[in-house]
């Protein structure tokens, strides 16, 4: 689907009001009830409607009608993921980001700089954090990467292709251990060559199928090779697959050294794959991605609230054997907050949505 800018130039103040009103239908509604559009936007004789009509035609807004939502499929930390099809009946999966909704340590710890800038709200987080993935795993995917088909991306949605197979940390057994962790292993490493790290690659980023075929999924904590921390968030993810692959498939890595409580990670695993070597020779798709539309303000932005969490992840494999991500439960409170700066922001951009009623339809009937 592509979008014809031109059409934007043509918008009138009603196709706004209309589109700022399923804004702010979507601070609550992951699909935005038309009657709640009607009653926000509320312009006269059925005019909301109208405009919708228009908009989707335009295809400035989606239709829930051209896809079916089917069951949910996974429950990230910073997304939610669902089956949906295509008119023709092609199941894919949908990822919609919510970063800063749950994932509140990260947006906490930021809470001043939030309340000074309160134009960063969760929904422009998570568009960025969409934008970001969208950008990534269609870069990935080009350059041979086992991704998901990246198709489509719309303020914080991502549509994919739908992975057969499980997370990996739902996996007890595998007829080749050897060869899925050297697989595993030899994408960290070929990402790096390109000059990414993954930055949260772990079990439950790992999906594999029944031919025990690997694909991996979600980027939008990925970073340059160049970033300061990026030796450190490399070895994280080496040190994260020896782990778990040493802990669940009693796989012996003759570098270890550490004892039967398997907590240490003897950092010359990390050092077999140097770092310093692979990135010596690294990178231009860093550099491609920085020249997409994934801009290095962009970039910082989201970096400055994913930083927070990733710093913190990685795999807790601890006690985390059960398949779920840990998820924090201080959602409600901070959650409502940024909704609020969300609903804040959309009004301040759009004092009509703050004017009186009369007001607001003696100048629709001027127009
Ligand atoms: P988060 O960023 O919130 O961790 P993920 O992209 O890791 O989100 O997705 C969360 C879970 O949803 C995954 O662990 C996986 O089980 C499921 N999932 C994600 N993408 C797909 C996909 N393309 N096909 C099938 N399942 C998926
Ligand atoms: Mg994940």
């Amino acid at each position: 689907m592509k979008l014809d800018v031109d059409v934007l130039r043509y918008l009138s103040k009603d196709d706004f009001r209309v589109l700022t009103a399923v804004e702010m239908g979507m601070r609550n509604h992951e699909i935005v009830p038309s009657e709640l559009v009607h009653r926000i936007a509320s312009l006269k004789h059925g005019g909301t409607y109208k405009v919708l009509k228009n908009l989707l035609r335009y295809k400035l807004l989606h239709h829930d009608s051209s896809k079916s939502v089917g069951r949910q499929l996974g429950v990230g930390k910073e997304s939610d993921i669902f089956e949906v099809a295509r008119e023709d009946g092609t199941v894919l999966a949908m990822k919609l980001h919510r970063l800063g909704r749950t994932s509140f340590r990260a947006v906490k710890s930021k809470r001043d700089y939030l309340r000074h800038r309160n134009s960063y709200n969760w929904l422009y987080l998570s568009r960025l954090a969409a934008l970001k993935e969208f950008a990534f795993m269609k870069a990935l995917e080009d350059h041979g990467f086992p991704v998901p088909n990246a198709v489509d991306c719309n303020r914080h949605c991502v549509i994919m292709s739908l992975v057969q197979g499980y997370p990996l940390v739902q996996v007890n057994q595998l007829q080749n251990p050897d060869s899925v962790f050297e697989t595993i292993i030899g994408l960290v490493v070929r990402l790096a060559e390109h000059g990414l790290i993954h930055c949260d690659f772990n079990e439950f980023n790992i999906m594999i199928d029944d031919d025990e075929k690997v694909t991996m999924i979600d980027f939008p904590q990925m970073v340059s090779v160049s970033h300061q921390n990026a030796q450190m968030y490399f070895d994280r993810d080496v040190e994260c697959i020896f782990k778990f692959f040493r802990k669940r498939f009693h796989l012996n890595f003759q570098e270890t050294t550490d004892g039967d409580d398997g907590s240490d990670i003897d950092t010359d695993e990390g050092s077999r794959l140097s770092f310093a070597s692979i990135s010596k020779t690294a990178g231009f798709l860093d550099k491609e991605l920085a020249a997409s539309g994934f801009t290095r303000k962009d970039q910082d932005v989201i970096q400055k609230f994913i930083g927070g969490s990733i710093e913190e992840s990685g795999s807790d494999d601890e006690g985390s054997d059960d398949g779920n991500e840990s998820e924090t439960n201080e959602t409600n409170v901070d959650g409502l907050d940024s909704l609020h700066l969300a609903e804040q922001d959309v009004i301040h951009k759009n004092p009509d949505l703050n004017s009186k009623k009369e007001g607001v339809s003696e100048e629709n009937q001027q127009n």
